[in-house]
């Protein structure tokens, strides 16, 4: 499945640009694997793309971008051989870090609202 970059995915996910194959998707921070982990473990993956584009270093680094409904993580993994070589996976979150107030509406139905961008989407806690 490949999800549309449209003007109003970008403002549901509160990214300023999409970029393109060189470039990175922006705003982004860094943020620990556990939190890529814990979306992939309660949301479904939507798309993934790859790219190759700077991020924190001055050189162009292969990532790949993992899109979930309303979260989305650069995950840059890289073969590292200080002392013991290993893989290490370095995650980033895309746009808005969202913090969501969650809105009973009976019957199971529930609104989360994001207290930062305003981002909302509903869903049925019985589903
Ligand atoms: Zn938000």
């Amino acid at each position: 499945m490949t999800v549309e970059k449209n003007e109003k995915f970008l403002k549901d996910h509160g990214i300023e640009s999409w970029g393109d194959f060189n470039d990175a998707p922006i705003p982004y921070r860094k943020c620990d694997i556990s939190e890529f982990w814990r979306s992939f473990s309660f949301k479904t993956v939507l798309d993934i793309e790859y790219r190759q584009a700077k991020l924190e270093k001055n050189r162009h680094d292969s990532f790949k971008i993992v899109t979930f409904s309303d979260a989305i993580y650069i995950i840059n993994v890289e073969w590292v051989y200080p002392n013991k070589p290993e893989w290490i996976a370095t995650c980033y979150l895309v746009g808005c870090d969202h913090e969501y107030t969650i809105k009973d509406l009976g019957g199971c139905d529930h609104i989360a609202t994001c207290k930062k961008c305003g981002y909302s989407y509903g869903y049925n806690s019985s589903d």
